[in-house]
């Protein structure tokens, strides 16, 4: 089921739940292509139409973050729970292990994406690694053809929002593969190069204060945010939500 959010259409699903429709995707022989909305994609999908058409256009918008949750309570139409991008890509991995599949990594600086690959296989021995591309590239096109050539099922596109998303829409059919995700800095976290929260600081829902302490530069990015959660009351109020 689908929950609307201040525009995105999030599907109304659990770990277990998302886990499971992406085992489907990812075994359905045509292209999906899977979002991690946070409330820096609600703010960005405001001023940008496409954006907010490509990210209703996915087949499984996942709510990441408790921004998203938070915002789901105050509208009135709480969310199940969040589905991190991260987790969801874990489980995926899982998946293409059982299946013995192809796995592409594009995104992040030069040799990270090589990194998170080598860790990924120690884990995931039977997913064969059949290519990976650094994020900083000007030829669209020409990525397009590497991808496509190494005929991956699953891919990992992470190069920042709306980026990664724009990237899905426009070449994710040509790419061969079954399933793409856009997951921001997740091969950072992958490689060992960005440390995730613990999970005691991620079960109180406080990530997003473990990334600002490790990284105090996000602040400016960050503080944007709590707006989200205004302009979500504020919506809550003109709908007459509030008096259920
Ligand atoms: N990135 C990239 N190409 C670009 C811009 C960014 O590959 O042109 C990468 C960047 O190196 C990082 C990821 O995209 O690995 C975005 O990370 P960010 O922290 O912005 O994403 P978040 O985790 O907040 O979604």
């Amino acid at each position: 089921m689908k929950q609307e959010i201040l525009g995105i259409a999030f599907d109304d699903i659990t770990r277990e739940e998302a886990a499971r429709r992406g085992a489907e995707l990812l075994g359905e022989d045509r292209f999906h292509y899977v979002v991690t909305p946070n409330p820096e994609f609600i703010l960005a999908a405001e001023r940008d139409p496409e954006f907010l058409r490509v990210l209703n256009g996915a087949d499984l918008v996942l709510a990441d973050g408790v921004g998203v949750l938070y915002s789901s309570k105050i509208l009135g139409t709480p969310l199940k729970g969040r589905v991190p991008g991260i987790e969801f890509a874990e489980d995926m991995l899982a998946c293409l292990d059982q299946m013995g599949g192809r796995l592409y990594l594009l995104g992040a600086k030069p040799g990270v994406a090589q990194e998170a690959g080598r860790r990924i296989l120690e884990r995931y021995p039977d997913i064969t690694l059949c290519g990976t591309h650094d994020g900083y590239f000007k030829d669209e096109q020409a990525v397009l053809l590497e991808v496509a050539a190494a005929r991956p099922d699953l891919l990992f596109v992470c190069l920042g929002a709306p980026k990664q998303e724009k990237w899905m829409a426009r070449w994710g059919k040509h790419t061969g593969a079954r399933l793409a995700i856009g997951l921001g800095g997740a091969l950072d976290v992958m490689a060992g190069a960005v440390e995730r929260a613990p999970e005691s600081w991620r079960k109180l829902g406080l990530e997003w204060a473990y990334r600002l302490k490790k990284e105090p530069q996000r602040a400016g990015r960050m503080a944007k945010l709590p707006l989200v959660l205004v302009k979500a009351a504020g919506e809550r109020m003109r709908s007459g939500r509030g008096r259920r």
